[in-house]
């Protein structure tokens, strides 16, 4: 489990370091190569003959073969991020052959290669340990607590009444820290906090299943085996998010919203909630297991029918949305539309008015609230100030953490499109980024440096382009997505002499800024 993410494959740590070969784990051709910012940075996918494919995420160095490729591909494209295809006789690799050099580029917090396999015609992540590459383990995943959730025919939010049980125990036994037997009445959901390790490493990983049983029959199942990179963003239908933003506990709940379609849950009884209404007593239990088949379980007694009259009764208000349909509210301010399959449950949709932030060429409008998961996006109209004049073109839409959610003008309106909910206002970007020069002024003499380096930033929409040229042609800069550091690495076109550099840095509102300084090398 990730912000926002399901992890997609194994990370396998490098001593701190990079610089390890990395091999092909088995014959296949070169399908796809990426060169990214962020994300994996550089990335190798190989296609295999049995259907899968294997990706390598963060390497320093591709193979000299690819190298070319890449280097060619980023002159034809004029630019450094580069995501391309081969053909299946381009690039062939046998079993063991190295590919790459391990790294810690893109959006990695540590040098270690990341490895996926994939089915090839779907494009879905299978869990690689299936495959039977095993790790060490005789550790049995840890649980630290438990969730009971109070639905009783609600759809699931920050509002639902839910207890949180402290729980002891150890070597796979775990048990209610008080022992006792809960009353519970009416529809109920379950959720666990648990984490596993192996022998090999100290860090703390996701499980591989978990299993809800009530009076010894299944109610719930999830198991990480494979999912479709559309349903990542799921994992906040998975986990309790609004105890996550609220607390930063997380919970794994053991029923399924009815608007997720994440296809890590083999089997459920009614989407895992279960009706507490006979008054009998009843046992319910989890267990949880690693993928090496280390299990660990708790139980509880349940006594039905009894309500504890200190629950807070889940409020009501505000408009109807519903999770399979196309919703829309507005009036002549602001207008929101969520397209089906953006929501992962039936919402009590509300917003409130603030007044306007210094700057600012709207009111705040504070949309639903941060505890409500959105998919992907939703769209989000806010109509303009008339102080604004001319200046629609440099509007975008904001949220009072400082996230910029995008902003074109539309209909009298500033449209953006943002993957959270939260409160927003209309801002103008008339400042262009900052290149900040690290080793070039004009007349520098360059014949030892090896690189030409800038630090570029932008102070809000973003950094869209950034062009460098050469005496005129375009040259090929790359931007380390951790140090910021945009740079050029001389290579034996540049000759010794005199030459012109120029950067051009635009942002996502067309503001340019402009450098140049002639050189010698
Ligand atoms: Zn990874």
């Amino acid at each position: 489990m990730r912000g926002a993410h399901f992890h997609s494959g194994l990370d396998f740590k490098t001593n701190q370091v990079t610089g390890y070969p990395v091999h092909a784990a088995y014959d296949g051709y070169v399908s796809r190569l990426r060169v990214q910012f962020g994300g994996f940075g550089h990335a190798i996918y190989i296609t295999h003959p049995n259907g899968f494919t294997t990706v390598y995420g963060h390497v320093k160095t591709f193979s000299p073969a690819m190298e070319k490729l890449i280097k060619a591909e980023q002159y034809k494209q004029q630019s450094f991020e580069v995501d391309f295809k081969l053909d299946p006789l381009q690039l062939l690799v046998c079993q063991g052959e190295v590919i790459a050099i391990s790294g810690n580029e893109g959006a990695s917090a540590g040098p270690h290669l990341h490895f996926e396999i994939r089915d090839t015609q779907t494009e879905e992540t299978i869990n690689p340990q299936l495959f039977g590459l095993t790790i060490p383990d005789k550790i049995p995943p840890v649980i630290t607590g438990i969730g009971i959730y109070h639905l009783d025919g609600n759809p699931f939010s920050e509002k639902t009444p839910r207890q949180f049980l402290a729980v002891t125990g150890s070597n796979g036994n775990y048990h209610l820290t008080k022992p006792q037997t809960i009353d519970l009445m009416g529809q109920i959901g379950f959720g666990i906090s648990t984490t596993d390790m192996t022998s090999v490493s100290p860090n703390h990983n996701g499980i591989y299943s978990c299993e809800l049983k009530v009076d010894d029959k299944t109610t719930y199942t999830f198991a990480v085996e494979r999912f479709a990179f559309d349903q990542t963003h799921a994992i906040n239908a998975y986990i309790d998010y609004p105890e996550l933003m609220r607390t930063h506990r997380w919970v794994q709940k053991c029923f399924i919203l009815p608007g997720s379609k994440i296809s890590l849950y083999p089997q459920s009884v009614n989407r895992g909630i279960f009706d507490f209404n006979d008054d009998a007593l009843h046992e319910v239990k989890y267990v949880v297991k690693d993928v090496a088949g280390n299990t660990s379980t708790l139980s509880l007694k349940v006594k039905a029918g009894h309500a504890d009259s200190n629950m807070p009764v889940a409020k009501t208000g505000g408009d109807l949305f519903h999770y399979d349909q196309k919703n829309e509210f507005g009036n002549d301010k602001f207008k929101v539309m969520i397209m089906p399959g953006n929501l992962y449950d039936d919402l009590l949709f509300t917003y409130k008015t603030l007044p306007k932030r210094p700057g600012a060429f709207s009111a705040t409008y504070s949309i639903q609230n941060k505890f409500t998961p959105v998919h992907d996006s939703y769209e989000l109209w806010i109509k303009p100030d008339s102080a604004i004049g001319k200046y629609t073109d440099k509007a975008v839409i904001v949220s009072t953490d400082g996230a910029m959610a995008g902003g074109t003008y539309e209909d009298g309106y500033i449209k953006a499109e943002p993957r959270t909910f939260g409160d927003f206002f209309i801002k103008l970007d008339t400042v262009p980024p900052v290149i900040v020069a690290l080793n070039i002024k004009p007349g520098a003499r360059l014949s030892a440096a090896k690189r030409i380096s800038f630090r570029i930033g932008d102070n809000l929409s973003g950094i869209k382009s950034y062009a460098g040229k050469i005496d005129g042609k375009w040259v090929l800069m790359e931007w380390d997505f951790k140090s910021k550091i945009l740079g050029y690495s001389f290579n034996a076109d540049i000759a010794p002499g005199k030459h012109i550099f120029e950067l051009t840095v635009t942002d996502y509102k067309n503001n340019s800024r402009y450098f140049t300084a002639p050189f010698t090398r």
